[in-house]
């Protein structure tokens, strides 16, 4: 009956406004407990390198389990814990969690595997986000230089103009920076490129269409134009058919996540599968991607 909207806005069938305004008051309520009573966990989508088909490291995606409210989704309470100003502590336990969980099944060294990790624009002006980061991940024993933050090109564009020195400082921290949902926001070619980023991702928006639509097909290889000039890789999200795969790799994409290849799942399965080497998914599928 009530359902969440992309920007945690709360969208009506046939309630009235006060079941709308309980609904949301319910999940602040609840959202302040999460951390004590530890009510989330990460999952983990599977990110493959299309030049040699094998793992190459995973993006950290929230999940949120209540009594009351059932499974929350991440873009409803990602955006209500920004706005209600919990976005900072529930980040960064989010972040320990998905670091720790990480490094349980696959520690730093040879078998070690990338980490994507989302961070809300709010974190990164935080001043001492990037030293708190740092020490967090000293106390966890990861490598600052296997994580990659992700933040989305969807901001403002005074926070896009404003944003720079704090990437700068979180990549001579090590870490590497994505720019999320690529196409959909408002930045120009002169703020990209003053940004230290090492990655682009494109929507899945654009993904699911370029097959058929001409126009988003042109958009897609700018955007692989614009990694390559940029000197950062590129990443397809939300890719969900070996038609898209194959295209994306004739293009000269360098990496693609979605459900064509897994799903987000927990850790746990990512290491059983991966420590059976297994080649997973549909069978006409066996050779998508193989772990080593
Ligand atoms: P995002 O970072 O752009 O994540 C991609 C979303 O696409 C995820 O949704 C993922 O489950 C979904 N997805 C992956 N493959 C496919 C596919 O093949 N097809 C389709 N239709 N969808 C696919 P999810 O997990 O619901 O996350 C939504 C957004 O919530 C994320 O967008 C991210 O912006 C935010 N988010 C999730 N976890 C966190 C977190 O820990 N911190 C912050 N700040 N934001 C988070
Ligand atoms: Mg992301
Ligand atoms: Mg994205
Ligand atoms: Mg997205």
């Amino acid at each position: 009956r009530v359902k969440a909207t992309k920007k945690g806005s709360i969208l009506f069938y046939d309630d009235s406004v006060s079941e709308q305004i309980k609904y949301r008051m319910t999940v602040e309520d609840e959202l302040v407990r999460v951390i004590k009573r530890d009510e989330m966990y990460i999952c983990y989508q599977p990110q493959i390198d299309l030049k040699t088909n094998k793992l190459y490291g995973v993006e950290a995606l929230a999940r949120w389990k209540n009594e009351k409210l059932g499974f929350v989704s991440p873009e409803t309470f990602i955006s209500i814990a920004e706005e209600i100003g919990l976005i900072h502590s529930l980040g960064f336990y989010l972040f320990r969690k998905a670091c720790e969980g990480l490094i349980e099944k696959f520690p730093n060294g040879k078998e070690a595997i990338a980490l994507s990790f989302n961070v809300s624009p709010l974190q990164i002006f935080d001043p001492s986000f990037g030293m708190s980061l740092v020490q967090m991940c000293q106390e966890i024993g990861i490598d600052t230089d296997r994580i990659t933050l992700e933040v989305t090109e969807n901001i403002p564009i005074s926070d896009l103009k404003n944003i720079q020195p704090y990437l700068t400082e979180l990549r001579e921290a090590g870490f590497g920076l994505s720019l999320d949902d690529f196409g959909t926001g408002y930045s120009s070619l002169s703020y990209i490129n003053n940004l230290p980023l090492t990655e682009i991702k494109i929507d899945r928006a654009f993904v699911n269409q370029f097959l058929e639509n001409h126009q988003t097909e042109m958009l897609v290889r700018m955007i692989l134009g614009i990694g390559q000039s940029c000197g950062t890789r590129v990443v397809s999200e939300g890719v969900e058919t070996i038609e898209e795969l194959n295209k994306l790799t004739d293009m000269g994409c360098d990496l693609a996540q979605g459900y064509y290849f897994d799903a987000p799942i927990r850790i746990e399965e990512l290491a059983k599968k991966c420590s059976e080497n297994m080649e997973y998914g549909s069978p006409q599928a066996l050779t998508r991607y193989s772990i080593k």
